[in-house]
């Protein structure tokens, strides 16, 4: 007799764990599948955690050699690469090891090994040791989550043209680093490296690094990148990498026409985006297709074209972060269990983990022009907030879009010190519907770097104070 569980979640990342916890905690009998050895998914063991990991570490690597401003002397600083490797692994080990915790903790069946279709709530898992078993369901959560995006006719080995993956795990500063892709993998990836010595080019098809930012932050933060030593190569494209004995050699051509150029590296770091991981799961086994990009199509409440199966996280539809998947766990379970889930797309916030952070939720000034919606714009610079100026972190602005009529809150963008914990204001406010006057009203503590998120809310809907 196979065991039966009223939902089976296939893929333990983000999106899958959190639905479990979830389902188990709504008293629904929940197993969930991962193949991976280890829970946690892409965010903790190859993305979000051991990529934070390292630009903390490089952060305060280059944070060392730069204190004499504040008084402070250091000499002798020393990079020991082997120690930041190990620190990260530990980060990722304990916070991996933590939700096999939780799972134990709240009665979660966990299967270690690949889970795929046989009918539509029968599933197949094939242990590490290749052997088989059964188990049914009622309904099944698909969350298998995200892959590296391949560049055609480039060929990862991981070594010399890593992914992501490799990139968070080199063994030496390569004295050069081409990163191709300037989204947010490439630019955090490409600024660890920078800081621990790396030569770093991005090269970039668009005409702005981060396309989908709003532009005002994307051209200041490019700036800010280039006084760090980062170059950028933008509407350009990467026709050939190949790797050979004495490095990796590259052929550049303009994104808009004729025209090539060479490029030498040590190391190439292909990031130009993620792609829907469906493989080996048996979809034709129950009749579903994915969409022209990989993705399981899903309506409203998560369900698929297939009765009671579900699909969320970076599999579906909506941008590829850890806590859009989380919501909708939590949303997708809630449902199937008879309760009201819902995610409100429109306060999911973005943040890139570089130094100074860049942050945003919500509609960019670009996409309300557009739009055609009329808007109050505020900015204020962190070089006019005084614990900006205290910390010495300075660069950076905060800009608030409002509605300009009813004055409510359509998008947040920031650059600057901790806009990622910044941001979390206007992403509750927005969830709230609130008016850039009711952020404005709010006592923000002084000396903060949150005023100057109170400043530009005051210059939304009428003027700024301390400018
Ligand atoms: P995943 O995390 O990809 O998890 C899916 C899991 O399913 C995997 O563990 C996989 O092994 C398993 N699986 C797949 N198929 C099967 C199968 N058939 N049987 C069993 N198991 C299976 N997002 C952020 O929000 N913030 C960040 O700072 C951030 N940084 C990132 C940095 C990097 C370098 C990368 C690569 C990604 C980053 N992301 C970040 C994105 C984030 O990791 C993903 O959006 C998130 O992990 C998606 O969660 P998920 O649960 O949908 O899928």
């Amino acid at each position: 007799m196979s065991q039966e569980f009223d939902v089976v979640i296939i893929g333990g990342g983000p999106g899958g764990y959190v639905a479990a916890i979830k389902a188990a905690q709504l008293n629904l009998k929940t197993a969930c599948i991962e193949e991976r050895g280890s829970l946690g998914g892409t965010c903790l063991n190859v993305g979000c955690i051991p990529s934070k990991a390292l630009l903390q570490s490089s952060h305060k690597y280059e944070e060392a050699q730069h204190l004499q401003e504040h008084g402070v002397e250091v000499s002798g600083v020393k990079l020991n690469l082997k120690q930041m490797m190990e620190r990260k692994t530990k980060v990722v080990d304990t916070l991996t090891k933590g939700i096999e915790g939780l799972f134990t903790k709240n009665k979660v069946t966990y299967f270690k090994g690949h889970g795929s279709f046989l009918t539509p709530n029968k599933i197949n898992v094939t242990g590490a040791d290749g052997k088989s078993e059964e188990i049914s369901a009622k309904n099944v959560i698909i969350a298998t989550g995200s892959d590296v995006m391949p560049l055609p006719g480039i060929a990862i080995d991981e070594k010399q043209i890593v992914s992501s993956t490799g990139a968070l795990d080199l063994t030496k500063v390569p004295a050069k680093l081409v990163v191709i892709g300037g989204g947010y993998i490439g630019l955090e990836m490409g600024s660890v490296w920078s800081r621990l010595g790396s030569e770093v080019t991005v090269i970039e098809y668009a005409d702005s690094i981060v396309p989908a930012m709003d532009s005002d932050i994307s051209k200041e933060f490019k700036k800010i990148l280039e006084k760090q030593g980062l170059k950028f190569k933008l509407g350009t494209k990467v026709t050939s990498a190949k790797a050979g004995k004495s490095g990796v050699d590259l052929v550049l051509t303009p994104a808009s026409g004729e025209g090539q150029e060479k490029l030498k590296a040590d190391i190439v770091l292909v990031s130009v985006g993620r792609k829907p991981n469906t493989s080996g799961l048996g979809l034709d086994k129950i009749g579903l297709t994915t969409d022209e990009r990989g993705r399981i199509p899903i309506n409203d409440d998560f369900s698929t074209s297939v009765k009671n199966v579900y699909a969320i996280g970076d599999v579906v539809r909506g941008a590829m972060l850890a806590h859009k998947a989380e919501e909708e766990g939590i949303a997708c379970v809630e449902i199937i269990a008879g309760q009201h889930g819902h995610v409100n797309y429109d306060a999911i916030p973005g943040v890139v983990y570089t130094y100074p952070e860049v942050a945003a939720v919500g509609k960019t000034e670009d996409e309300l022009k557009k739009a055609g919606v009329e808007y109050n714009v505020g900015k204020y610079p962190f070089l006019a907030n005084s614990r900006a100026r205290t910390n010495g972190d300075t660069n950076g602005f905060v800009k608030i879009l409002a509605d300009k009529k009813t004055d409510q809150i359509l998008g947040a963008h920031i650059i600057g010190a901790n806009a990622g914990e910044l941001i979390q204001e206007i992403v509750l406010g927005m969830e709230f519907k609130a008016a850039s006057e009711d952020i404005a009203r709010t006592s923000h503590a002084h000396p903060g770097l949150s005023e100057a998120v109170k400043e530009a809310a005051l210059a939304t809907f009428f003027k700024p104070i301390n400018m």
